[in-house]
């Protein structure tokens, strides 16, 4: 039996324990993304509205900066009228005192609605917040386990990692190399049984001129000729 076959065998079963850890950590980790998205979902919803919310308060203060000078132009324009002695003059001023207090009542409407808008808006935020608070404090445990897991997990997949490296250091440099190779190529194990002498991967008889090695040595290092599989024979194990 060639010494490189339980060597290779046992790089591939410590292969598929770290390609289980990977598929654990990454079914957590999806666990997790779902409530991530709840909260990325309300954390948008609160930006969104904030922006809105700081636009009208914007245009609030707007109205309301323009609304103090209309006021003061009124103030100012009253006051002459007091002190108008010229009744033509005074009339003139009437006017403009009459149209001034159209101008202010329809800003003074503008200022309240902005300004009305803007509460609304403000308390939308606030509530925003508040569910966020409230989704985080529910969440709060499922992330601790999840932390505790993923950290569980990542121990374990430094070991299986550090533990396949050990293996796979024991192989001779050329087929280690092959094997990396296959691996990183191959959706199915790198190493396959030979059943009445076809490829258990592919199901492509093996010629016959390579029978006699593959009794011989038990491995077909150069493989597959269809697939590539590194083709072994099982009863040379026992
Ligand atoms: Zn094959």
């Amino acid at each position: 039996m060639n010494p490189e076959l339980p060597k290779l065998l046992d790089v591939q079963v410590k292969d598929g324990r770290v390609a289980e850890i990977v598929a654990h950590q990454r079914a957590i980790d999806a666990e997790m993304a779902v409530f991530d998205a709840a909260r990325d979902r309300i954390q948008a919803e609160i930006a969104q509205a904030s922006r809105t919310a700081e636009e009208i308060g914007r245009r609030r203060d707007e109205a309301a900066a323009k609304l103090e000078k209309q006021r003061i132009l009124h103030e100012g324009r009253r006051q002459r009228l007091e002190q108008e002695r010229n009744p033509r003059v005074a009339a003139q001023l009437m006017a403009d005192v009459d149209l001034g207090r159209s101008i202010l009542a329809q800003e003074e409407s503008d200022w309240l609605r902005l300004a009305d808008d803007a509460n609304t808006r403000a308390t939308s935020v606030a509530a925003a917040k508040e569910r966020l608070a409230a989704l985080l404090t529910e969440q709060e445990s499922a992330r601790a386990d999840h932390a505790l897991k993923r950290a569980e997990i990542d121990a374990l997949l430094a070991a299986a990692r550090s533990e396949r490296e050990g293996a796979a250091s024991l192989l001779e440099r050329s087929l280690r190399i092959r094997y990396d190779r296959l691996r990183n190529s191959r959706q199915v194990d790198v190493l396959v049984m030979a059943q009445n002498a076809i490829c258990t991967a592919c199901f492509t008889s093996i010629p016959s001129s390579r029978i006699s090695t593959l009794n011989a040595e038990g491995v077909l290092i150069e493989g597959c000729e269809m697939c590539g599989a590194i083709i072994y024979l099982p009863e040379v194990l026992v």
